[in-house]
């Protein structure tokens, strides 16, 4: 890793006046939850995401979704944050804004201590009515689910229940990403970790923080990934060895 480029972004984050951070799966890997394509092991290696992840699959195949999703988030469940996730949360001591936006489902960065944390594609651990028939979304507790069917059903209208969490050809929250393109607007610093940028509408927002003129964008990734090219710094290396680096540097 490039000493100079981490002092630098040290520096700019230093001044950060309105901090984005925008996080992918890739922030949630040394968690040891995997991305889409490592999720795909043994048992689910037959099934493509997009085959198991979108409303149309759930109407097909409920109980295979349902059991899909319940292996994942039993996953989410067993393991922690890390050093990465920490070093984010220790940000809101130091700046007066931080905001993270994530693409993750997994509830890790409010596990860490974040505390304004917009989740653009919904939260594994949650489940909803799928006919959302109380307001978009209608939450429901595992506990309040009736009936003996896999998935089981919602109490106040009988539709199968299903994870709180945005599928392919479905809309992401509008509030959610209303607020999130204004934050990349008034931007000063944005800061990404660990996403490919290849998902949409997430992956506009480096792009909007860009042309705002307004933001220095830093890219937190092993690879050099879609977003790096538009990127004042790219700081090659993992989130959980990078973060904690950066926030360490802050302070020297
Ligand atoms: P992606 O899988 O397309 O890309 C992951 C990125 O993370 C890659 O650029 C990769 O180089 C990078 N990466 C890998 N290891 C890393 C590390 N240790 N530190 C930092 N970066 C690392 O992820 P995406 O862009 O978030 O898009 C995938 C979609 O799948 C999203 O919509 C997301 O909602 C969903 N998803 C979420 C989770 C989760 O909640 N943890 C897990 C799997 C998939
Ligand atoms: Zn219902």
């Amino acid at each position: 890793m490039n000493t100079a480029a981490l002092q630098d972004a040290a520096r700019v984050l230093r001044r950060a006046k309105r901090l984005v951070v925008l996080t992918g799966a890739g922030m949630s890997k040394e968690s040891g939850i995997p991305t889409f394509r490592d999720a795909l092991e043994g048992l689910w290696a037959q099934f493509d995401p997009e085959e198991l992840a979108t409303p149309q699959a759930f109407q097909r195949n409920p109980r295979l979704v349902w059991e899909w999703y319940e292996m994942r988030r039993r996953r989410v469940l067993e393991v922690q944050p890390h050093a990465g996730h920490y070093a984010l949360a220790a940000l809101e001591k130091r700046l007066p804004h931080v905001t993270i936006i994530t693409q993750n489902v997994d509830g890790l960065h409010r596990r860490a201590g974040s505390t304004d944390v917009i989740e653009l594609h919904g939260n594994i651990t949650q489940h909803k009515c799928f006919a959302d028939c109380r307001g978009a979304p209608t939450l429901l507790a595992l506990s309040e689910l009736i009936g003996d069917s896999v998935p089981p059903r919602c109490p106040h209208c009988g539709a199968y229940a299903r994870p709180n969490v945005v599928w392919f050809n479905e809309f992401l929250p509008a509030e959610a990403l209303t607020r999130a393109r204004d934050l990349c607007l008034r931007a000063d610093v944005v800061l990404i970790v660990g996403t490919s940028g290849v998902v949409q509408p997430a992956a506009s927002l480096p792009y909007l923080a860009k042309r705002s003129g307004n933001a220095f964008l830093i890219d937190v990734n092993p690879e050099r990934d879609e977003i790096a090219p538009i990127c004042d710094l790219f700081l090659q290396g993992t989130a959980g060895n990078i973060l904690p680096r950066l926030v360490e540097l802050m302070d020297a």
